[in-house]
């Protein structure tokens, strides 16, 4: 290791820097983060709050889900009394894209991920029963619905809980402390400007979410991304009992409805941003996108919403229509990639994944210092529990993940191929199974085992 005033500076206080901080820490590193305004205040802040597998991605990225419910699993144990679980009902109608038994089949399949973090198999439930659930549940064309359950958890606590564990670790914190250059030679990045100072590091971190590529342009090299911004409405009541998944005013993509302590978001919006992620904002076709959606099924739903939060999503640069994009995140090595020694930059990914996007580039930044430590970040809670036993489950295998990587088509035909089996499971055993439980209480106490 380098005499330099610190092994890793890592920059951006999200969930992923909170994440690296921790883990570089946790593994005898000289650790600095620099954040240039609160922590959590970027793209994590207006995420959904839930820390989730990512269903969806099983119609065209199944390994994404894989990898996320994996991760969740961990962040489940590491974080639990920051988490609620949150049943999610899935409401189907007369005329909805996708019928109540392709829904049922796409939850079969997630069912076999459910069990890597903490959740519950899924459950089908009638019509009667859906309207005993969700008050003001319109009831016209109603065929049924699904339920699966999702963790929630508030963001800003998560990475504040990050944080005090590196801190604990010997990591240290600057908050609204923008990093506002690199120091490098030809060849190699030496630490980073900020505060009118310059700071050496042996490694310096991008974690910069959505603005990875504007920190990686002060060393003159650039990351691809495909930003995709996306509203919430927040009120500050509690509007509804359970989550709700629905399928939204153009019939193409869902929003949440996401009751939580801290009241209720409604979103969120998926749209392609182009732009500078600091100028993202809502937009009101997106209110009266989100307002329109939810009034289709909650006609009772306040119009009058008490604000709304919107960021953009840090996706990578791919090929490909862009309701199919992969959430992956990717270890971006600039020594390998653009002769630029000395900088790292982790990018993609999720919240849900944020423990094992730190994992690997930690991984990379120990094997650049020649210090061979292995990840704990799974074995502690963040409030400093060990962890002693939990289950081990596979991993995605890593060639075929960056095969299918570089070939969407084939990745969406893999995640098909899987959605095939699950199809065959739930024609073969609906005909055996009933329609799940029969009333709410039923329902509440198989949620909150
Ligand atoms: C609408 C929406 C809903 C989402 N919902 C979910 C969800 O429910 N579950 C889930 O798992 N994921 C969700 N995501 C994705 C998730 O929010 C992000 O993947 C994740 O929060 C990214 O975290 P991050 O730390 O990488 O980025 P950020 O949270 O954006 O953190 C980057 C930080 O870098 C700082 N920074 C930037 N430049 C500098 C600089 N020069 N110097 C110092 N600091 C700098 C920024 O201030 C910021 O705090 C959602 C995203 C959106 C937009």
């Amino acid at each position: 290791m380098s005499s330099s005033q610190y092994d890793v500076i890592v920059i951006g206080g999200g969930v992923t820097g909170a994440g690296v901080a921790r883990d570089c820490a946790m593994r005898g590193l000289r650790t600095l983060l620099l954040e240039r305004r609160k922590p959590a205040m970027g793209t994590t802040i207006t995420s959904t709050h839930l820390i989730h597998g990512g269903l969806r991605y099983l119609l065209y990225d199944r390994l994404t889900t894989h990898t996320t419910c994996w991760d969740s699993g961990h962040i489940v144990r590491i974080a639990r009394p920051l988490l609620q679980r949150l049943p999610i009902i899935w409401p189907v109608y007369k005329g909805h894209a996708h019928g109540i038994e392709t829904v049922e089949t796409l939850l079969e399949s997630y069912d076999r991920f459910q069990q890597m973090k903490l959740g519950l198999p899924h459950l089908r439930l009638s019509a009667k029963e859906t309207l005993g659930l969700v008050p003001g549940l319109k009831s016209e064309g109603l065929l049924g619905a699904v339920s699966f359950d999702e963790w929630w958890v508030d963001p800003e606590a998560l990475v504040n809980a990050n944080l005090d564990s590196a801190r604990r670790h010997g990591a240290e914190v600057r908050i609204d402390e923008p990093v506002t250059g690199l120091s490098r030679t030809l060849d190699r990045v030496h630490g980073v400007e900020a505060g009118g100072q310059m700071i050496r590091a042996s490694v310096v971190i991008n974690a910069a979410g959505p603005w990875v590529d504007k920190v990686a342009g002060l060393a003159d090299k650039h990351i691809p991304l495909r930003l995709q911004k996306g509203t919430h409405l927040v009120y500050k009541e509690k509007l509804t009992p359970f989550g709700l998944l629905l399928e939204a005013a153009d019939r193409e993509r869902y929003v949440f409805v996401v009751p939580s302590p801290q009241g209720t978001l409604l979103g969120p919006t998926d749209l392609p941003f182009p732009g500078d992620p600091d100028s993202v904002v809502t937009a009101p076709e997106e209110v009266s996108y989100l307002l329109s959606s939810v009034k289709r099924y909650l006609p009772q739903f306040p119009k009058r919403y008490d604000s709304t939060v919107v960021g953009a999503r840090p996706i990578l640069g791919q090929a490909g229509n862009e309701k199919l994009l992969s959430r992956e995140y990717e270890v971006f090595d600039h020594e390998s990639r653009d002769n630029l020694a000395g900088l790292l930059t982790i990018g993609g990914g999720k919240m849900s994944d944020f423990r094992v996007m730190a994992q690997a580039v930690s991984d990379l930044a120990c094997l650049k210092l020649k210090h061979p430590v292995v990840c704990r970040t799974q074995h502690e809670t963040l409030s400093g529990e060990p962890i002693a036993t939990f289950p081990e489950f596979p991993r995605p295998w890593r060639p075929l993940k960056k095969f299918l990587r570089k070939h969407p088509r084939l990745r969406e035909l893999h995640a098909m191929t899987y959605l095939a089996g699950a199809f065959g499971r739930h024609v073969t055993r609906r005909p055996f199974d009933g329609a799940g439980p029969i009333d709410a209480e039923a329902f509440r106490k198989y949620y909150s085992a």
